[in-house]
């Protein structure tokens, strides 16, 4: 294949500084690695807060983007057999780089591989360590010898794609780890990109009934959630979440509620609140540095809840996903608000932030050439 000598990328060197430069292309590609040219990059709420300087340990400076998907342009020949992939092949590929020998890894757990120091993945390594491409904020990303990737079919587009993410977590953090089973009530606290997630994936795992709250804000949000299977939806700033739910409920509560709103702790007091007795809480909302308030010990006791954390996801989660992309079930495409070429990645994340008056975005895909 014929390529540039340089790609495109978008460096962060700070806490809100973002530029456009041009990097070179690696001279060779090692027989296990491979080079990917962006088709699109998703953007979520860590990348706000990795532009805000809040996430710890970075080396700048970097590129950030952690969900890439792509057109494999280079691969070696080890690599092409480790991944059954070749040139052509259009993938989406996983955040992380799993080191594939430490303790986690070995036991099925590569999402918490302690092998590797830091957060080691695509959008999170600088560009000072060799290849430099690192991020999928860019026109091609180097694809190192421990990814993971996935095939993708033909008929997804690039930005729906890019979806796999927000839809292998809701997979994982609303289905698989709390074990939701048909019937099983669900109470998702945030109608964000992973909320509007969760609703899909526990529709299709059966929830009897599924309730989404949000601000007022959200309004929109809340909207696409009853299309996308939501039962009922509750305005935080309007109801009480606990009573609703004790009244949608007819009393019995939630079997199931996760937390998937970013930075306020008042959803991980309510998620308590609305379990039933012997009910279980999945926590995957960050919140930074805050301390959650009125907490109390002995509702999570008396009620034996099993309070579970979720960070991340994994290939069991992002196979099912991208299936659930290409089956066209859902209409993907209402959730996709913004499609922004590389040079607008700034003003991408403070839409997603709501830092721009006027705009209201769920989900957000960075395309080079848009
Ligand atoms: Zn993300
Ligand atoms: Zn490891």
């Amino acid at each position: 294949m014929n390529l540039p000598e340089t790609s495109r990328v978008i460096v962060q060197t700070g806490k809100r500084a973002l530029e456009l430069r041009e990097l070179p292309l690696p001279k060779s590609i090692a027989p296990d690695a491979g080079l990917l040219r962006l088709d699109a990059c998703g953007i979520c709420g860590s990348d706000y807060e990795q532009y805000q300087g809040v996430m710890g340990g970075l080396p700048f400076p970097l590129i950030p983007g952690h969900e890439p998907v792509g057109t494999v342009v280079e691969v070696g020949d080890v690599a092409a057999q480790r991944w059954g992939v070749q040139t052509g092949d259009r993938v989406a590929v996983e955040t992380l780089l799993p080191c594939g020998f430490c303790r986690q890894c070995r036991g099925g757990q590569y999402r918490l591989c302690s092998g590797r120091r830091g957060l080691n993945g695509y959008g999170y390594l600088g560009i000072d360590t060799a290849p430099g491409l690192w991020g999928g904020f860019a026109e091609y990303m180097h694809l190192d010898p421990h990814s993971i990737l996935h095939k993708l079919p033909d008929h997804v587009t690039p930005e729906i794609a890019t979806l796999f993410n927000p839809l292998g977590a809701g997979i994982r953090w609303a289905v698989q780890i709390p074990g939701t089973k048909i019937g099983d009530t669900i109470v998702i606290l945030g109608p964000g990109q992973r909320g509007l997630a969760s609703v899909i994936a526990t529709t299709e795992a059966g929830a009897g009934c599924i309730i989404v709250t949000g601000l007022s804000a959200d309004e929109h949000k809340l909207t696409l959630a009853k299309e996308f299977g939501a039962h009922h939806t509750i305005d935080v700033e309007r109801e009480d979440v606990v009573q609703r739910v004790r009244e949608i409920t007819d009393g019995k509560m939630a079997d199931i509620a996760i937390d998937v709103s970013a930075y306020a702790t008042e959803p991980v007091t309510q998620a308590i609140d609305v379990v039933r007795r012997g009910g279980t809480v999945v926590l995957a909302g960050m919140k930074g540095p805050r301390p959650v308030e009125n907490f109390y010990n002995d509702k999570i006791m008396g009620k034996e809840l099993t309070i579970h954390g979720a960070f991340g996801v994994d290939f069991h989660a992002y196979e099912p996903a991208i299936q659930l992309i290409a089956s066209g079930k859902y209409p993907l495409e209402k959730m996709h608000t913004h499609t922004l070429p590389l040079e607008e990645a700034e003003r991408a994340i403070q839409i997603l932030a709501r830092e721009i008056p006027g705009e209201e975005a769920i989900h957000i895909a960075l395309v080079p050439n848009a």
